[in-house]
């Protein structure tokens, strides 16, 4: 048996085993990732909805369009 430190030669390189975006959590809404979005008018705060960006998102006090807080 040779103990040979070869400079083995790397099985490709892979660009394998790839990196998909895991599936974090699901989606319950209320605490988690995604924070609140805010009125710009009248300050009213509500939790931010994955997949719903904020300023798709009406205020419920005044109707106005929310933004990321
Ligand atoms: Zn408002």
């Amino acid at each position: 048996m040779v103990f040979g430190i070869g400079r083995g030669g790397g099985r490709g390189g892979g660009r394998g085993a790839g990196g998909g975006r895991g599936r974090m959590g699901g989606n319950r809404p209320g605490s988690g990732p995604g924070g609140y979005c805010v009125c710009p008018n009248c300050g009213r705060r509500v939790s931010h909805q994955i997949g719903t960006p904020c300023y798709n998102i009406s205020c419920p006090d005044c109707g106005a369009k929310m933004g990321k807080e």
